[in-house]
């Protein structure tokens, strides 16, 4: 990491681990990102109408209106193939062996210590296993991803819990004030959207400069991860439907907390942001016409009002734009976002082999895993 970025994350050390933990700790790390629509987007699980839930539009005012959805997965997929496509870009995810062991027990080879294990010894590629991770479905259990953002058991793989907690987020004005329906006139035009057939149909999208408060809570990451986490949100543009050619999103953070309880709700976000946007423009509701400026505006109060329900101890991130300014230099430099990723990769592969093969012999005599959950 580049200097001046390390020596920031320092101030903070104590909120992070120097080695991935097998049991909780509660460390958590909370960024808040305030996602804006720079473009049209479609977030829907059925193809023509957006996800909408009927939600109480803020903490005081209590009226119910309609809010389009942004579904968890919908928020984290794209940012764990941004990561994911830049461990494969720089090379990082070199294969290992996997972890089958010989007959005393003992693994066969520890695995990822430095050898290129891409190649055998006849100089032939190996199959790929950690290459070829997929998010749904085929996940290798060995890759930084999987470690971090958690698999679900698929055959001979285990599983491991997320560390990375995320919730749906909700638009904060209401499903009117942010949506057209967009009509299609021609056939070829849906071919792509799966709703090909009718000639003239309508999609409805969220129009651009739609705001959609989150939060993403790291639990008991190291500095690299959260690194590797921040990174992936301040990189990733498309989400939604189409997003081939639609669904660009800026997303900004807002906050960064340590601390040992989750502090902030994206529901919640979204209400006092309706509540304080609809005192600034005095006529009952915010107004159709929104800014990122009248955001973050707004967001002193917001983030008062969020915290002071909390029970627990928290750090606020106070020189924000000097940490996010170190990962912009960090990702901009080959050499220090690559001694970033390796030393990510190689905590991985420790925590792998060693959690990973204790498992399997706990398995095997029978034990009690000892997950509390
Ligand atoms: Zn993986």
């Amino acid at each position: 990491m580049t200097e001046q970025f390390t020596e920031l994350l320092n101030q903070y050390r104590d909120a992070f681990h120097t080695q991935i933990p097998r049991y909780r700790q509660n460390r958590y790390a909370q960024i808040v990102v305030l996602r804006e629509t720079k473009s049209h987007a479609i977030f829907t699980t059925e193809g023509r109408t957006l996800d909408v839930e009927r939600l109480q539009a803020g903490n005081t005012n209590t009226t119910a209106i309609d809010r389009v959805v942004m579904y968890k997965r919908k928020q984290v997929a794209p940012e764990r193939r941004t990561g994911k496509a830049l461990l494969r870009d720089l090379g990082i995810l070199k294969e290992v062996e996997a972890l089958s062991k010989d007959k005393g027990g003992k693994p066969k080879k520890p695995i990822g210590e430095g050898e290129d294990l891409n190649k055998d010894k006849g100089g032939k590629s190996k199959k790929t296993i950690r290459m070829d991770c997929q998010i749904m479905g085929g996940s290798c259990g060995m890759c930084p991803d999987c470690i971090l953002y958690g698999y679900a058991a698929t055959t001979g793989t285990g599983s491991q819990k997320a560390r990375v907690l995320t919730d749906s987020g909700f638009v904060v004005r209401s499903e009117p004030q942010v949506m057209r329906d967009i009509k299609l006139n021609a056939i070829q035009d849906t071919i792509a959207g799966g709703i090909a057939g009718s000639a003239f149909s309508g999609r409805e999208n969220l129009l651009p400069q739609v705001f959609i408060p989150t939060v993403e809570t790291l639990l008991d990451v190291t500095a690299a991860e959260f690194t590797y986490v921040l990174g992936n949100i301040l990189k990733t543009t498309r989400y939604g439907a189409e997003s081939n050619r639609e669904g660009f999103i800026r997303n900004h953070v807002l906050a960064i907390y340590f601390s040992d309880v989750e502090l902030f709700s994206n529901l919640e976000l979204t209400q006092y942001f309706y509540d304080g946007l609809t005192e600034a423009s005095g006529n009952g509701q915010p107004h159709d016409y929104l800014s990122l400026e009248d955001f973050i505006n707004a967001w002193p109060k917001v983030e008062q009002k969020a915290l002071a329900p909390v029970f627990g101890r928290r750090r606020k991130v106070e020189n924000l734009a000097g940490l996010l300014g170190g990962v912009r230099s960090l990702f901009e430099n080959e050499t220090a976002l690559r001694s970033l990723l390796e030393a990510l990769d190689r905590e991985t592969l420790r925590y792998v082999r060693e959690t990973k093969s204790k498992d399997k012999d706990k398995a095997g005599e029978g034990n009690e895993a000892e997950g509390e959950e």
